[in-house]
Parts: structure tokens; C-alpha cells; sequence
């Protein structure tokens, strides 16, 4: 039986946006709190009756997270143009081929706004 979960982690980075016009606020540095969700989907397992461990998760999210939590943001490799649209591809790419249960990432960078990949 197929099955979806969500594990949420949250980081705090700074970034700008260089090639937004200088009269774009987004063009300035300034820092998020970056709601970062990940949804696992994958069967059952018939034995255990769970999809995966929260923990081995984190495990595999500990140190993807560790390059990216109180950075900024454009100096991480991937990341010049770190808008969210592009974070969320790069923990999608980076995570799911570590983990490949990971099958979305989805990125708040307010609370009232939401970025997912793949769409
Ligand atoms: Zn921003």
C-alpha cells in the first residue's frame, strides 16, 4: 500500500537576488526562515507498518541542511541566483538521489507563500 509523508526542517540563510533591478527589495541582501517540507511517499512496509524512520531522514538532511542553514546563500556552489524556485531543485536533486522516498521539497519563505519541486 502507497503511502505519503511530511517531515518539515526549517533554516535561516541570507541571500540577494542579482539579477532582479537594483529597485527590486529582493535585489538587497536580507535573510529568510526558509519552512522547508519534504514529502516521502513509497509502500508500506507489510512487516514494520512504515513508510521510512523521521530519523534517517534528518540523518540524510543533517549535513545538505548544515550548507545551507545561517549562509549566505549565493555562496553556496548551485545557488548564484538562490532564488526559492532554485533551492527547492537543489535540495530536490541533492536529497532524492541520497534518498529517492523523497519525492517533492516544498519551500516556504513567508508564511504565506509556498514553492514545490517537482511541480
Ligand atoms: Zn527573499
Amino acid at each position: 500500500m502507497k503511502i505519503e509523508l511530511k517531515q518539515q526542517f526549517q533554516i535561516e540563510s541570507a541571500r540577494f537576488l542579482p539579477r532582479l533591478p537594483a529597485t527590486h527589495p529582493c535585489h538587497h541582501m536580507h535573510g529568510h526562515s526558509f519552512k522547508i517540507t519534504l514529502t516521502l511517499t513509497g509502500e508500506v512496509h507489510p512487516e514494520l507498518g512504515w513508510l521510512i524512520d523521521y530519523n534517517d531522514v534528518l540523518k540524510i538532511m543533517k549535513p545538505l541542511l548544515a550548507e545551507l542553514d545561517h549562509k549566505v546563500l549565493n555562496d553556496v556552489p548551485g545557488l548564484q541566483n538562490p532564488t526559492t524556485e532554485n533551492l527547492c531543485i537543489w535540495i530536490y536533486e541533492k536529497s532524492h538521489a541520497m534518498l529517492p522516498v523523497i519525492s517533492r521539497v516544498s519551500i516556504s519563505e513567508t508564511s504565506t507563500t509556498d514553492c514545490s519541486y517537482p511541480a
